[in-house]
């Protein structure tokens, strides 16, 4: 069975391992509650600095260079807020301080819905989006209980949803009928990541259509799960 739209949130906290990796999994959903008047706020774990194929790439700059184009992405959004924990790229674990680190997040921004990376996807090749999940899971069982992190001086928060994007199972789906294209130019603003994530190179105008295409055929093929046009897809838990 498969549940179709929460309603409206008042405060999204989306976690994700890398600029980019949010737009990738649930932009055009936070693109509809933004514009709907929730308030959107993106959480970015690490730093971003091995994001290139260029092994002679300054990754200081890259780094600088990735948060102003994820800055960019969210305003095509309309969310609020963009924190980065600014852990080394390739290098994020779900340690004891990572999960203290993205429980603050939670327990400042007071997330309704928080989404994340599924951590249970079968045969996921990146370590950081593994860990970005399990940190996501963890820092809400932090956040809502009152004797994990007490130094943070923080008020205690319970998420009622977390939504898993990219998901091993898929138990429910938005709506995005209209905001696939909010989803294709927030990713399009990642103008560091075209080559290597988007396959857009050294015919940039045919591969950015042939990108866009692709992302609108993605949102039509999880539409059909609920007879939408146009979704994405998410496993839900509410057992917070
Ligand atoms: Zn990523």
């Amino acid at each position: 069975m498969i549940s179709v739209d929460l309603p409206t949130p008042t405060r999204v906290l989306a976690i994700g391992a890398h600029p980019d990796d949010i737009e990738f999994g649930c932009a055009a959903t936070l693109a509809k509650w933004a514009t709907a008047g929730a308030v959107v706020t993106l959480c970015i774990c690490t730093d971003g600095g091995k994001g290139t194929w260029d092994a002679a790439a300054d990754t200081a700059a890259l780094v600088a260079r990735r948060q102003e184009e994820q800055r960019a992405a969210g305003a095509v959004l309309g969310v609020s807020g963009v924190e980065f924990l600014g852990y080394v790229d390739g290098e994020l674990d779900h340690s004891v301080e990572a999960r203290g680190a993205v429980c603050a997040v939670i327990r400042r921004t007071q997330p309704d819905i928080v989404v994340g990376h599924d951590p249970w996807q079968a045969y996921r090749v990146h370590p950081d989006h593994h860990h970005a999940g399990m940190l996501a899971l963890d820092g809400i069982v932090a956040a809502r209980d009152p004797h994990f992190f007490p130094e943070q001086g923080l008020k205690p928060h319970r998420p009622a949803t977390l939504l898993c994007f990219e998901p091993g199972r898929v138990d429910h789906v938005e709506n995005v009928d209209g905001f696939v294209d909010r989803k294709i130019d927030a990713l399009l603003a990642h103008r560091s990541q075209w080559q290597s994530t988007m396959g857009i190179d050294d015919a940039p105008d045919e591969q950015r259509r042939a990108f866009a295409a692709g992302l609108q055929a993605e949102a039509r093929a999880q539409g059909l799960r609920a007879g939408l046009r146009a979704a994405e897809a998410f496993a839900r838990i509410d057992d917070l």
